[in-house]
């Protein structure tokens, strides 16, 4: 697997597969190789029958004019649905209406129909860790975790999060050093399956003074089984405080914790789970610029680069691939 124009691409999240579908289109060929079980990274989404729950990203705004433009591609598609669920700022006690004409979209079915659909004319290998890398005169040359090799390429993309990505660079590009400066942050996820309706008077709420930050009903959301699907998310203060925490503590605590706020018991719980994103969202808002090693042909890419959100990896992506080739 090489050639000049050949381009891999670590990381099958929405920045990575951006960059692949912006190099096919420039006329490169763009190998994915990702670590999960299907594309979509953090925009993950998981299901117990008979609850959906998106329990990554919870929905995307669109600001930026190209971005804008693929999504109405997206709707048109019937991918991603505009979601007017009823969002409260909820402090314990109280709870405010969220104003403002902020339109929020949704994945349809699930969070991660976007990924899937942006990965339906890419070639991208699931289950393939990336254990190492290697810089040589004609490329880039990737191993898996069991040494074998995945491929060569003449220019490579790493769209992961930072900390990951500088692990695999180490100190062969500049590039290394300038991931590891980055912090992300820790999320603790909490997934409800409830046996009827919680009667709280809202879809989403925005916590305040509260080991939790944000709460959902995912089966607001379009699309979504009718089964009453709660997800949870902890503060990433909390969060790291909770690190070492067992996932059945967590996934006890912060239902408690919505009971507080609302003061409303839960029906009785079907299901519950815990998840821990050990690298949710950037600590500071944006980096300056597409992080470009020219000599060496690498770029980065990742929402961490470009906003901390799905439409800042999605522009990430388009940047990184434009940067590498352009
Ligand atoms: C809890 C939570 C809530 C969020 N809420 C929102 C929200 O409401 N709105 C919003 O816009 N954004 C939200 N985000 C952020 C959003 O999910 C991310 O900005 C976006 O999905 C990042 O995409 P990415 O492609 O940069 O990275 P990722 O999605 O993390 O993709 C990186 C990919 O790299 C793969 N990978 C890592 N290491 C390797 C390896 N060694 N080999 C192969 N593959 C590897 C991973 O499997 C992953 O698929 C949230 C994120 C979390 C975690």
């Amino acid at each position: 697997m090489t050639g000049d124009s050949s381009v891999g691409i670590i990381g099958g999240g929405l920045a990575g597969l951006a960059a692949a579908r912006t190099l096919g289109k420039l006329g490169h060929r763009a190998v994915v190789f990702d670590k999960g079980r299907g594309p979509g990274g953090r925009s993950a989404s998981r299901r117990a029958a008979p609850f959906a729950f998106d329990h990554g990203a919870q929905y995307f705004t669109a600001r930026d004019p190209d971005f804008r433009r693929s999504l109405e591609k997206w709707l048109e598609n019937g991918v991603v649905s505009r979601w007017d669920g009823r969002l409260v700022s909820l402090r314990a006690g109280r709870s405010r209406p969220v104003r403002g004409g902020t339109e929020r979209f949704v994945g349809v079915p699930q969070m991660n129909a976007l990924a899937k659909f942006l990965a339906s004319d890419v070639e991208v290998h699931c289950r393939t860790r990336v254990g190492s890398i290697e810089h040589a005169t004609t490329g880039w040359k990737l191993f898996g975790e069991d040494g074998g090799e995945l491929g060569e390429f003449a220019r490579l993309v790493i769209a992961m999060p930072p900390a990951q990505a500088a692990a695999l660079i180490g100190d062969q590009s500049p590039l290394g050093r300038r991931a590891a400066a980055i912090r992300m942050r820790p999320c603790w996820a909490v997934l409800l399956g409830l046996a009827e309706p919680y009667g709280v008077a809202f879809d989403g709420a925005f916590c305040e003074a509260s080991a939790l930050s944000w709460v959902c009903r995912d089966s607001s959301k379009p699309g979504r089984p009718s089964a009453e699907a709660w997800v949870l998310h902890a503060s990433a203060e909390w969060t790291e405080e909770h690190l070492d925490e067992p996932p059945e503590i967590i996934a006890d605590t912060l239902p408690r914790e919505l009971e507080r706020l609302t003061g409303m018991p839960l029906p009785r719980v079907l299901n519950r789970d815990a998840h821990h994103w050990r690298f949710a969202q950037p600590d500071s808002e944006r980096e300056a610029g597409v992080p470009v090693d020219r000599d060496r042909g690498l770029v980065l890419a990742g929402d961490a680069y470009s906003g901390g959100r799905i439409e800042g990896a999605y522009l990430s992506g388009v940047a990184a691939a434009r940067s590498l080739v352009g």
